[in-house]
């Protein structure tokens, strides 16, 4: 998988992926991964990625030809008419879940467009985006940690990516659910113990045991889960009669 950023802070993500299970499949290639600077595609002596809004009012906006002129070069980069996924930050954009997460997983190529300020010109939205996505519905300076954020989830379910490990195959939203709690050593940790069932040795009984602390931290915690998630008759009964 490849993915690239455009920004006017590289420095913000430069090096974060270095470390950790992403810097080692970046080290392996099973990920690439290239930051651009957008005061590159910019023109003139200052630069200048940003101007006053048209209307008047506070803040800065993003011009429209320097990230027009990056998105097109980078784009260009692959030939034989390969062209990136591209992604703009946005708090306005559809907010991203583990399922969305999946779709772009899915996508060779991604592109990663960073705002700042007010955000960017309203004609880049429109014609040089395929997609507008938000972490969640707070506003944050830039669209640097948001790309992180979305970059980090989706690199950790490309193949190869993570160990048995730290596999995402139980995590929570993987399975529709929230995950089960977890546990290691030492068996006792200021007067609290670990559930026996962990420690009998049951394969079956444990994951029995997993799949119901899921269900049930899962109604307690984020019950909007449970309309969408895949239940067996039993684990329905289980439910109504927790509820
Ligand atoms: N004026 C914009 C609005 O109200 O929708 C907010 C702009 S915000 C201060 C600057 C940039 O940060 C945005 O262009 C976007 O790239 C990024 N950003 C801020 N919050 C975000 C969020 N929740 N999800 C994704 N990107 C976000």
């Amino acid at each position: 998988m490849r993915i690239d950023l455009l920004t006017v802070l590289p420095r913000i993500i430069e090096g974060v992926f270095e470390a950790g299970v992403i810097g080692r499949a970046i080290a392996g290639g099973r990920i690439r991964w290239r930051v651009w600077n957008l005061r590159d595609f910019a023109e003139g002596s200052y630069r200048q990625t940003d101007d006053a809004p048209y209307g008047g009012g506070a803040g800065m906006v993003m011009k429209p030809e320097p990230i027009a002129r990056a998105v097109a070069a980078i784009s260009a980069e692959e030939g034989g008419g390969a062209k990136p996924w591209r992604v703009l930050l946005s708090p306005q954009g559809k907010r991203l879940d583990q399922r969305g997460v999946e779709a772009l997983a899915a996508r060779p190529w991604l592109l990663l467009i960073c705002g700042r300020y007010e955000g960017v010109d309203e004609r880049v939205c429109e014609k040089y985006v395929d997609e507008e996505i938000s972490i969640g519905d707070y506003v944050l300076t830039g669209g640097e940690l948001p790309a992180m954020v979305l970059a980090d989830a989706v690199c950790r379910l490309v193949p190869g990516v993570l160990g048995s490990a730290d596999s995402a195959a139980e995590d929570s939203f993987t399975t529709g659910l929230l995950d089960h709690p977890h546990y290691t050593r030492p068996p006792e940790f200021e007067g609290m113990g670990v559930p026996e069932v962990l420690l009998s040795g049951n394969h079956e009984e444990i994951r029995k045991w997993r799949r119901r602390k899921a269900l049930e931290r899962t109604l307690v915690r984020r019950q909007d889960l449970l309309e969408r998630a895949e239940l067996t008759e039993e684990e329905k009964r289980h439910l109504r009669s927790m509820r």
